[in-house]
């Protein structure tokens, strides 16, 4: 086991008292990546015992807020002189990601530009990179009109490998990103009934995680309107490995 993960926040956008904001930890490789900060991660990352100085990356799956907002908040909080010097911060996203930033440096300033350290801010196409030690792959996934991702990450060529499918909807783009991946952290923000096109139903999910034939299964992003509904026998009807419904502060290794 080389990486591990830790869920920040279990929800989706209307954060609950028992569920924040999305966000995930992954540590491993020497790093410490933020996947997805929602508001509310950088706060439970720091509880985790890694606060904004510890953060040696982040990865974004789509510019809706309740995935990406804290990385102002932690590029604000990165002004504090006692981080000067620090290791850089790398940022990986969608398309449209560097005019987010461009936007936020035009309202905020200085306050959002690196001081004593280097910002490498890349928006990323599907395929492979590096990140340090850590082998990533970004995955186009189906989210309505809204450029999404879902990203793939190793430890060197060979170790095992946790994706995650941020928002998505049913379709071949879901499967693919989790395809055959030790852990796969997939999303479950819909009651049955609706149809799974841009978010996925715990039915929905179970498909996309057989067809991904992943080794185990964690589900996150919870609306209020699924909580409470029998998710697990949903997702059963189709995926027969192992599954987790997640919650803020759950722990694993991958
Ligand atoms: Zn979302
Ligand atoms: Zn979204």
């Amino acid at each position: 086991m080389t990486l591990h993960l830790a869920v920040l926040g279990s929800g989706n956008a209307v954060p609950t008292a028992t569920r924040g904001c999305p966000g995930l930890l992954l540590r491993g490789g020497g790093e410490a990546l933020l996947l997805d900060p929602g508001p509310g991660s950088l706060a439970a990352a720091a509880r985790l015992g890694v606060g904004p100085g510890a953060v040696t990356g982040v990865l974004i799956t789509h510019l809706h807020l309740d995935h990406h907002l804290d990385l102002a908040a932690l590029l604000f909080a990165l002004h504090d002189p006692r981080f000067r010097g620090r290791p850089p911060l790398r940022v990986r996203g969608p398309r449209g990601l560097l005019r987010v930033y461009g936007l936020w440096r035009e309202a905020y300033g200085k306050w959002v530009e690196p001081a004593g350290y280097t910002l490498d801010i890349e928006e990323a196409g599907p395929g492979p990179r590096e990140l340090g030690a850590l082998r990533l792959e970004a995955c186009e996934v189906p989210h309505g009109s809204t450029p999404a991702l879902g990203w793939r990450i190793r430890e060197g060529g060979e170790g095992p490998v946790l994706a995650y499918s941020g928002d998505t909807g049913e379709g071949p783009g879901a499967a693919a990103c989790g395809r055959e991946a030790d852990l796969f952290v997939l999303e479950c923000t819909l009651p049955e009934g609706e149809a799974p096109l841009k978010h996925l139903t715990a039915a929905a999910a179970g498909r996309v995680a057989a067809s991904a034939r992943c080794r185990r299964l964690l589900l996150v992003h919870f609306s209020a309107r699924v909580d409470g509904t029998p998710i697990l026998e949903a997702v059963r009807a189709a995926y027969g490995g192992p599954v987790v419904l997640a919650t803020d502060g759950y722990e694993t290794g991958v």
